[in-house]
């Protein structure tokens, strides 16, 4: 019997062209495979972005602000400019003569200035004076403006002037149909945050620096604004109660600023944190004739060309001051953002309810301003989010703005509104 020397050899080629034809045809149909996928992909994610657009594009949300003082009153402007807000409700427990006349002098910095430009406030037309980019008004006529502003809104807005928001409009607001976005800004001694269930803790953070505030009010004056006045580096000679200007030639001087309007004046001096004598004496020593002598002596000094002085007759018996230093904090809501999932409900903190100091610097205002500016982008976040994550992106970004203002009031607040000079 003749072999074939060959054959093996064949057998293993023929096998090898069977394998490598079996191959071509399994990459070929892995190949078909891997377009139809592609194309099976391609489609669904055309269609989840096609979807996702119409669903953003048609999400609608319910807003309702509590408080009408100018923070809220700004918050109602913001969301009636936002395409997803469908409706607004306002609710304000004072009626609209007492929010008009209410009395304190207001500053807009340059950023407040050109954010409420954008919403539509005419600075130009409001009655108040220009001082080194900074506008200086009553906060009565800056609400009165708003809310003309907001009674010509194209946004269905139901503005609920002398309602108090309390546990039993908890109703009203599970009663709307569909997303909710309730903004608290009812002022520093607000509750609504609370009765929305809210925790009410706060963190109170240093600003490193004492401070103590004096004020008068002179009823035979008018509302007139006035420019705010800065002075820097002043020393008292407290000598008479004990204390040498400094012992280690170390002492930074204190900053005093005058501010209000013509009838209600307020002063604000402040020294960052140290423990010279003069500093020590102001803090620790409660002598309230040193400490009427010091705001006496430093208005009548730099008041403003044509001020009256400060007799110390009207001063013993107007004057309201802090009878000694204290330490300059910042207040910050711990938290200011909730989601309620059995009432698809948001709720935000905004405005002197969210966050505010213990001393007045003359330009508060425009730290609740400040707050609202991420307002716009949170009620689209809000409005448009359907998934845990997407809720939670919402309510993480609100947090951060929080936090990130939380951090640059405490790093440049001082700076901007008493420290430096124009
Ligand atoms: C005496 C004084 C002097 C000041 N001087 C200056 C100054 O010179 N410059 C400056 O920039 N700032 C000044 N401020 C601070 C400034 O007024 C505040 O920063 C600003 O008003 C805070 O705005 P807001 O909207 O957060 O709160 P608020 O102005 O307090 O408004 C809160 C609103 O909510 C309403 N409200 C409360 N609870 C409810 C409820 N349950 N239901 C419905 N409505 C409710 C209140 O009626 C109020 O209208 C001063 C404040 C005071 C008190």
């Amino acid at each position: 019997m003749t072999t074939n020397p060959f054959a093996a050899e064949e057998n293993w080629y023929l096998k090898m062209q069977c394998e490598s034809t079996d191959l071509i045809h399994q990459s070929a149909l892995a190949f078909q495979q891997l377009i139809l996928t592609a194309i099976v992909v391609a489609g669904f994610l055309y269609t989840k972005t096609y979807y996702d657009n119409v669903r953003r594009h048609y999400a609608r949300i319910t807003v309702v602000v509590i408080g009408g003082g100018p923070v809220g009153l700004t918050a109602v402007l913001i969301a009636s400019k936002n395409i997803h807000v469908k409706k607004i409700y306002l609710f304000e427990e004072s009626y609209r003569n007492n929010l008009v006349n209410k009395p304190n002098q207001v500053a807009f910095d340059f950023r407040s200035v050109t954010f409420l430009r954008t919403l539509g406030v005419d600075f130009d037309n409001m009655e108040g004076c220009w001082d080194n980019n900074i506008f200086f008004t009553r906060v009565g006529i800056f609400q009165d403006y708003l809310l003309s502003l907001i009674f010509k809104l194209n946004t269905e807005t139901d503005v609920r002037l002398g309602t108090k928001f309390s546990r039993e409009n908890i109703k009203d607001i599970e009663s709307i149909h569909g997303r909710v976005l309730v903004i608290a800004c009812d002022g520093n001694d607000g509750q609504a945050s609370r009765i929305l269930g809210l925790s009410d803790e706060f963190a109170n953070h240093s600003y490193k620096a004492y401070g103590a505030v004096a004020g008068i009010t002179r009823l035979d004056k008018c509302h007139l604004p006035l420019p705010e006045r800065r002075v820097h580096n002043l020393f008292f000679d407290l000598s008479a109660y004990g204390a040498s200007l400094d012992e280690n030639g170390k002492a930074e001087g204190f900053t005093l600023k005058i501010f209000g309007s013509s009838r209600q004046r307020y002063m604000t001096l402040l020294v960052p944190k140290s423990e010279c004598p003069m500093v020590k004496t102001m803090r620790l020593v409660l002598d309230r004739g040193m400490m009427r002598n010091i705001f006496v002596k430093c208005y009548n000094t730099y008041k403003s060309q044509g001020e009256v002085t400060l007799s110390e007759t009207t001063a013993i018996k107007h004057l309201k001051f802090s009878p000694r230093l204290f330490e300059l904090k910042l207040f910050q809501r711990l938290h200011t953002v909730a989601y309620f999932e059995d009432d698809d409900m948001f709720v935000i903190v905004e405005g002197e309810s969210a966050r505010c100091g213990n001393f007045h610097t003359g330009l508060d205002i425009n730290n609740g301003i400040r707050g609202l500016m991420s307002l716009t982008a949170f009620i689209s976040l809000a409005s448009c989010a359907v998934t845990e994550h997407a809720i939670l992106n919402a309510m993480m970004y609100k947090a951060r703005h929080d936090d990130n203002l939380c951090r640059e009031f405490l790093r440049n607040g001082l700076r901007e509104s008493m420290y430096s000079s124009y």
